[in-house]
């Protein structure tokens, strides 16, 4: 578990926050298809962590970024936080996505907020294994399209 300073919260489509946090062990060791699993409030209520995959890792800069949709309490209780204030957060978690055999034409398929953790995979891909791979992203309304 990690205190983490939220740096910025913002809407980057409706309904849709991009979350970026000073988290430097995350951004250090992150991978691709990794979640964050994030509790939303200091208190009891509601008790569950929610999960949300890592978007990006600035590993320079120590910071680590999320994108969630509000679709519940949870969510709607993250979307009121605002730079400065602490998230308490567990991860980096889960596997990650396997890489792909050195050679190959990636393929990335992915729809809505489920395209957040393949924004990270799609920079890591190219920055760090230098494959030019293709995505294809669906949006249910040009209003909620993020990450092109
Ligand atoms: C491994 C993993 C990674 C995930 N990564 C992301 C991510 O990167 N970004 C992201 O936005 N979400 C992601 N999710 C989904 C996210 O965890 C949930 O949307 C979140 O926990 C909802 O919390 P809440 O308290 O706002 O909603 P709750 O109060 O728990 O649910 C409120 C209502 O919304 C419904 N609901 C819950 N989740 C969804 C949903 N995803 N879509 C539609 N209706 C829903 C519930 O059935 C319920 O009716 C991920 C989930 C998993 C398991």
């Amino acid at each position: 578990m990690h205190q983490v300073e939220i740096i910025l919260n913002e809407e980057i489509a409706q309904g849709i926050y991009l979350l970026r946090l000073r988290a430097d062990k995350v951004a250090e060791s992150a991978n691709p298809g990794q979640f964050l699993h994030v509790k939303c409030t200091k208190g009891p209520h509601p008790l569950l962590r929610r999960p949300f995959g890592i978007a990006d890792a600035q590993r320079k800069e120590g910071t680590s970024d999320i994108i969630y949709r509000v679709v519940g309490e949870g969510t709607s209780i993250l979307s009121q936080k605002r730079p400065g204030e602490v998230l308490d957060i567990m991860g980096p978690l889960g596997r990650g996505f396997p890489s792909p055999p050195p050679g190959t034409l990636p393929l990335i398929v992915g729809g809505g907020v489920g395209v957040a953790p393949l924004l990270f995979l799609a920079k890591e891909l190219s920055k760090v294994a230098g494959l030019e791979g293709r995505a294809f992203l669906g949006f249910s309304s040009a209003r909620e399209t993020f990450g092109m």
